[in-house]
């Protein structure tokens, strides 16, 4: 009876495994033709200083209009995107788009902010970034120092060998560079230190539960101080609340993303957001 089981159970998860194969490749063929047909969009979500409460710069984050499902969110196409290696050509689509628009609004004599753009493994591994970027730089007239770069801390460490050398070639083009999600990795900050960064980001999971658990704030306040030691700004991710922000701004962090401010939203959300709070 266990072993009739055992089948039945076997059975059901390779059927099910089937199923989710051929709607992965599904996926994966009306993603491909979503990018022909220019159904991605660029959402900014704003990224304030915390001391002047200040809108300085957003971050760009890809999502895809899909005509019959409508807005599809980032994780459910980029990992896919990320194994087919359809993600160079959105990460492309990204940077450019990102740059183009950041163009646009100085021209419309918005303040000049700083984008970030989330640039995947796959493009530090095999998508010659650095000519990338310097190209879009190029073709779109925005200033390489208000370009961010985000990377994760597992895209560092699995590019080890030529990554000091990618990162210092990027810098020297005069791009600011940033670690994503930092704490849910396995670096460290004395690791980090050798690499030419400038922003650190803490992930949202050690601000979710400010200030209920002892733990994330002590933790918070580390990546922060230690941070600052080391020579980099801070940024905290996924700031909901009014108590998130009161500790983040008495720990002397720099600046914040999250939705007690807004949610990313398209381009022209944004520059009302700019506009409401006052040009200069
Ligand atoms: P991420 O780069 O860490 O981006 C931050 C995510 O946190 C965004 O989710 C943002 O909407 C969300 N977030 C910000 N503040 C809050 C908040 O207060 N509460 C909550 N609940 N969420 C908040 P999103 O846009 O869904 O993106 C998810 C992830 O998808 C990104 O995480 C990034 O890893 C990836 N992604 C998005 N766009 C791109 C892209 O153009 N290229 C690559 N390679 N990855 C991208
Ligand atoms: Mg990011
Ligand atoms: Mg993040
Ligand atoms: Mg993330």
């Amino acid at each position: 009876q266990a072993k009739d089981q055992g089948r039945g159970c076997y059975a059901y998860f390779s059927e099910d495994q089937t199923i989710a194969a051929r709607e992965r490749i599904a996926l994966e063929t009306r993603l491909r033709r979503a990018i022909e047909q220019q159904e991605l969009r660029v959402f900014y979500q704003p990224q304030v200083d915390i001391a002047s409460g200040r809108i300085v710069g957003a971050e760009a984050l890809v999502r895809w209009q899909d005509p019959a499902e409508g807005l599809i969110p980032p994780l459910r196409f980029i990992p896919i995107a990320e194994e087919t290696g359809l993600i160079l050509d959105i990460g492309k689509w990204v940077l450019r788009e990102t740059c183009r628009q950041g163009r646009r609004w100085l021209d419309e004599g918005l303040p000049p902010l700083t984008l970030a753009v989330n640039v995947s493994p796959q493009q530090f591994r095999r998508g010659n970034i650095s000519a990338l970027v310097e190209a879009v730089l190029n073709e779109t007239g925005f200033p390489a120092e208000h370009l961010e770069l985000e990377m994760t801390e597992s895209g560092l460490l699995e590019n080890q060998s030529n990554v000091m050398e990618l990162l210092n070639k990027l810098r020297y083009q005069g791009v600011r560079l940033a670690i994503d999600d930092f704490g849910t990795g396995f670096s460290s900050l004395a690791y980090l230190k050798h690499f030419p960064l400038d922003v650190l980001k803490i992930d949202k999971s050690f601000i979710d539960d400010i200030p209920h658990l002892q733990d994330d704030m002590e933790i918070a306040a580390t990546i922060i101080a230690m941070g600052h030691i080391l020579g980099f700004k801070v940024l905290a991710e996924g700031v909901e609340t009014p108590e998130q922000l009161a500790f983040l701004r008495e720990k002397n962090c720099d600046s914040y993303q999250g939705y007690i401010l807004s949610p990313p939203v398209p381009a022209e959300a944004f520059a009302l957001l700019l506009r409401e709070q006052g040009i200069n």
